[in-house]
């Protein structure tokens, strides 16, 4: 059985007592069925993988021994998501896949055809980790706050470049080859598409580059993995 995985926000280093709140104690003990003694694999976001032993996990929380590093830290390339939220499940479906495809920031933006008009951040966060937790990862996507995307663009450093997937461009897939590296953002909109105005200030912009994810009009989540995958293999860590 693979080792069980925990996120902790606490400084990890052999030797150092770690913390669990009641949530944390409660699935170690109570739904992994783990005993005192046992040991899990723990990691920070910043300071790699480490072994841990279970020293208690009661009601109120618990605490765990750190015993050595067992991973380096791994971060991802310098690669943004910023996608138009669609329903729930699949809203969470996307943030899932990102923090799998080594997305190193997740922001959703509210558009002109977004229909949501607020997300739950905690609840986002959460699947970031859980991803994280089930990949065997050492890095956790920060999930920003909804904001609308004439503010974002507003506030944009562009140093950043924006690969915008547009369905407008749908047709043969575009190759990513002959862009430069560096900081990148992908921008995916909602399922009823980008608007005029949005597409004109978009299209306006030096730093932003138009893609197409190939002939089909995928769904937003569909297409948001899509062009994770196509970043990742041209210029990213792939
Ligand atoms: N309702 C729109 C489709 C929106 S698809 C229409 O019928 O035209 C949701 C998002 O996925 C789009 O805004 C775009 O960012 C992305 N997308 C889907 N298929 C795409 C394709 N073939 N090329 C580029 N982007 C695509």
């Amino acid at each position: 059985m693979a080792r069980i995985r925990l996120f902790i926000d606490h400084p990890l280093g052999t030797g150092q007592p770690v913390p669990l709140d009641a949530a944390q104690a409660h699935y170690l003990g109570g739904v992994m069925r783990l005993s005192p003694g046992a040991v899990i694999e723990v990691f920070n976001g910043r300071d790699g993988a480490w072994s841990a032993r279970i020293a208690s996990a009661g009601k109120r929380g618990g605490s765990l021994d750190v015993l050595e590093q067992t991973a380096p830290q791994r971060n991802p390339p310098d690669l943004w998501l910023v996608f138009a939220p669609i329903k729930k499940a699949r809203t969470d479906f996307i943030v899932e896949k990102a923090a799998e495809m080594g997305a190193a920031r997740i922001l959703p933006v509210q558009t002109e055809f977004t229909n949501s008009e607020r997300i739950r951040q905690d609840r986002l966060q959460a699947h970031a980790v859980e991803a994280a937790e089930q990949c065997g990862g050492t890095f956790v996507p920060a999930i920003a706050d909804l904001a609308p995307l004439p503010r974002l663009l507003d506030g944009w450093d562009a140093s950043r470049r924006i690969l915008w997937a547009d369905e407008a461009m749908a047709g043969p897939a575009d190759t990513l080859a002959g862009l430069p590296r560096g900081p990148w953002a992908i921008l995916i909109g909602p399922e009823g598409g980008f608007s005029d105005a949005e597409r004109a200030r978009l299209r306006a912009l030096p730093f932003v580059n138009r893609i197409s994810l190939g002939p089909r009009i995928l769904r937003a989540d569909t297409a948001a993995v899509a062009a994770l995958a196509l970043w990742q293999a041209a210029l990213g860590d792939w």
